[in-house]
């Protein structure tokens, strides 16, 4: 099937090289990229828009009757120095999709490949910028607020205003036909992505099924972050005892040790990771003879499945409270970030899980520590698939092959077009029957059978 299609992976991978990619969000390298992926949406007839936060959309509509919406789409930004398929991988997968459904002519709906803008934290110290501008948690006023980090590390400021407009300017100055938006969508039916997965779940699961094996996503981590600060005593090492002493360095590794405990039993529950990140003395000055007097630390707790900031923020008053009591010092916390963990739909989870035995495909569930875009995509139903990566990820030793790439196309086709296809059925049913029959006739989806049969009388 790979020779016949127009989106072909190795226009965009070069599978046996592992040179280093910095292509950071806003970047020249990152536009141009970008502008290879839009020339293969307009190759497909799509429409290109796009928005404020710098998200670009190739938009089809298919078929008669097209009411619903469903995007396929991904980032293409890296970090520093990072791999080539960490991003890319779901933009393409995307791409291939919507030239099977356009060939299919079996279903009718509007396809949609989004690029999300600056999904890496690496230039801005703020992850999926553009995802999250398109569910409301970042606005325009945010943009001249939020800096180029290693810039500002160089004594430059650039604003995340000004990224986008070089950015756009950029792709407006490439690109003809390119239509401007407020935002690429406010809402879509479906959002589907494809991502590598970067650490060894699916490498493990090889190993015991004996068989590649994806990932489905079953939930999207968030990060809760923590700063504290302690105020202890400053006194001699030699002279002060034990009992009277209020060291704040002993306080944080008080903090420490139960964090990494609770750490440790979110994660047998499925309730996340926890550890404290960097601790820091200010004014010690590295005297041995002194009891210091201040010390602050980080905390990064990354959260799965049911739990809750509000949960984590209870554990951690306990800890506080414990210190405190032990160590003399005063412990003062302040909430940098607070996420809430997406659990994705299970409907459609379900749905991927029988193409996948119908296809032959190996599958598991799992969830994803890392943030990603589709935490923040707005869409009624969402869900994503994590490939088998080697050699980790954020470096250039990621990689992955042409044989994982091929099922998360093969899945999304077939999931887009029982999407579609249903949602076109349903509706001339609505249309068709009294409500009141319709909803209690209604028939399971998987229950249904003779579904190309169904839609061609729809047709004729
Ligand atoms: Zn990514």
């Amino acid at each position: 099937m790979e020779q016949e299609r127009m989106i072909k992976l190795e226009d965009f991978f070069d599978f046996n090289s592992k040179e280093p990619i910095n292509r950071l969000g806003y970047t020249e390298d990152d536009m141009k990229y970008k502008i290879k992926i839009i020339e293969k949406m307009k190759a497909l007839g799509m429409q290109i828009t796009l928005d404020k936060a710098g998200n670009i959309c190739g938009t089809i509509s298919i078929g008669n009757h097209p009411q619903k919406t469903i995007a396929i789409g991904s980032h293409t930004d890296s970090v520093y120095n990072g791999g080539q398929f960490d991003g890319p991988v779901g933009v393409v997968v995307g791409l291939q999709t919507a030239e099977s459904l356009i060939k299919s002519k079996k279903c009718t709906g509007i396809i949609k490949v989004p690029i999300y803008a600056c999904e890496e934290s690496s230039r801005f110290g703020n992850a999926c910028l553009g995802s999250k501008y398109l569910n409301g948690t970042i606005t325009e006023e945010d943009f001249s607020s939020i800096v180029d980090q290693n810039a500002l590390k160089q004594g430059k400021t650039i604003t995340l205003q000004e990224a986008i407009n070089f950015a756009n300017s950029y792709l407006k100055e490439h690109v003809d036909d390119i239509q401007e938006v407020d935002k690429i969508f406010d809402t879509v039916d479906y959002s589907l992505e494809a991502h590598i997965e970067q650490y060894d779940s699916l490498k493990k699961a090889y190993k015991k099924n004996k068989q590649d094996t994806i990932g489905i996503i079953n939930s999207i981590g968030s990060a809760v972050r923590i700063k504290y600060d302690v105020e202890g005593q400053a006194n001699h090492t030699g002279s002060t005892p034990m009992k009277k002493r209020k060291n704040a360095v002993d306080a944080t590794a008080f903090i420490g040790k139960k964090v990494r405990k609770l750490g440790k039993r979110y994660e047998k529950q499925g309730l996340g990771r926890a550890s404290q990140v960097e601790i820091n003395t200010p004014g010690h000055n590295g005297s041995f003879n002194q009891i210091p007097n201040q010390a602050n630390g980080l905390i990064d707790f990354r959260l799965q499945g049911e739990n809750t900031p509000e949960t984590v923020l209870e554990d951690f008053e306990n800890i506080r409270q414990q210190v405190e009591a032990k160590t003399k010092t005063k412990i003062t916390p302040t909430v940098v970030s607070k996420g809430t963990p997406v659990v994705t739909s299970k409907e459609l989870n379900q749905k991927l899980t029988t193409i996948c035995s119908q296809k032959g495909i190996q599958a598991i569930e799992m969830p994803s520590y890392p943030g990603q875009d589709t935490g923040y995509i707005p869409a009624k139903e969402k869900t994503m698939i994590f490939i088998p990566s080697t050699g980790g990820s954020h470096n250039p030793e990621e990689h992955t092959k042409k044989k994982f790439i091929q099922p998360a196309t093969t899945l999304f086709t077939q999931l887009s077009k029982e999407l579609l296809e249903e949602r076109f059925r349903d509706a001339q049913r609505v249309t068709n029957i009294p409500r009141s029959t319709y909803e209690s006739s209604h028939i399971p989806t998987s229950k249904v059978t003779s579904r190309d049969t169904d839609y061609e009388n729809m047709l004729s």
